[in-house]
């Protein structure tokens, strides 16, 4: 099951795409619900409540808007850094550079403020150079927390993740740097596109799929999540130690090698560019940096 959240004839919707994804059915759920896209269907799924009923007939994709499906999350977005092997050789010069490149013993983690995230054809807003020169694009799948938990073993993760979208982890490089703490650099307001939907576990399995991305048609980054250096579970496993994590919270799982900064010289984005990222059996987001 795919869950879109959309904006059709001014009102925010939540719905389910159908297989072909021409179309979005729209679930009967109250303004105020459908305002936290697929937060409530989350909610709902994790207290063991079946999907709202749906109200009305299936609306053709090209006819709405597609919103991230959770355009606000409940706070904020957990990811991993240098998280394949590939791209942690490549930034061993720059952002590692105190490091070698053997896979540490625990992931770096970070997070994102849930304010940065937008749709996953909106418009990336770059800062300014007064602010960041250094924009860059990365590529991630994305695990949507299904049931809570803390202290979850990694024998048991994969029943806590309710399904995989998709996120391009923007960064301000130089601001990344500057501050030893990640967040600043990562959360710069629209920093976070994701989308178009949410694929729910029972159809993808995350463990084993193809993570693409293309800037102005030109490939950059291809990887497979089966590189990860801390996979899925342990990730989970990792992030609930000691604190409780909620249905609907967010982790990107780390990007491939390919990235701007890791390019020689380092390619980092201007006005104009547009950044198409894939994931096999999810869909893709593509977004105009102006
Ligand atoms: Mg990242």
């Amino acid at each position: 099951m795919r869950i879109a959240t959309f904006v059709h004839q001014g009102q925010r919707r939540v719905g389910i795409v159908s297989s072909d994804a021409r179309s979005v059915t729209p679930l009967d759920l109250p303004a105020d619900q459908a305002a936290r896209g697929a937060l409530p269907l989350i909610d709902a799924a994790a207290q063991g409540q079946a999907l709202p009923a749906p109200a009305g007939a299936a609306i053709a994709l090209g006819d709405v808007q597609l919103i991230a499906p959770i355009p606000r999350p409940l706070r904020n977005i957990w990811c991993v850094g240098r998280n394949y092997h590939e791209h942690a050789k490549e930034l061993q010069g720059s952002v590692f550079k105190n490091n070698n490149a053997n896979p540490a013993q625990w992931p770096i983690v970070f997070t994102k403020v849930p304010e940065c995230v937008v749709g996953p054809s909106d418009t990336v807003q770059l800062p300014g150079e007064a602010v960041s020169a250094q924009i860059d694009y990365e590529a991630e799948l994305a695990v949507v927390i299904g049931t809570g938990g803390k202290n979850i073993a990694k024998a048991d993760a994969m029943r806590h993740i309710y399904g995989y979208t998709i996120v391009n982890d923007v960064t301000a490089r130089d601001v990344q740097m500057r501050h030893q703490q990640w967040d600043m650099g990562k959360s710069f307001d629209t920093f976070c596109p994701m989308g178009p939907w949410i694929v729910t576990a029972d159809e993808l399995d995350g463990q084993h799929t193809r993570v693409r991305c293309w800037v102005n048609g030109e490939p950059r980054q291809d990887g497979r999540t089966e590189d990860l250096i801390f996979d899925i579970p342990t990730l989970i496993e990792t992030v609930s130690r000691g604190i409780t994590l909620y249905p609907g919270d967010v982790i990107a799982t780390g990007t491939p090698a390919g990235v701007g900064m890791g390019l020689s010289p380092p390619q980092f984005l201007k006005a104009g560019d547009v950044v198409r990222i894939e994931i096999d059996g999810i869909g893709l987001i593509e977004n105009r940096f102006a």
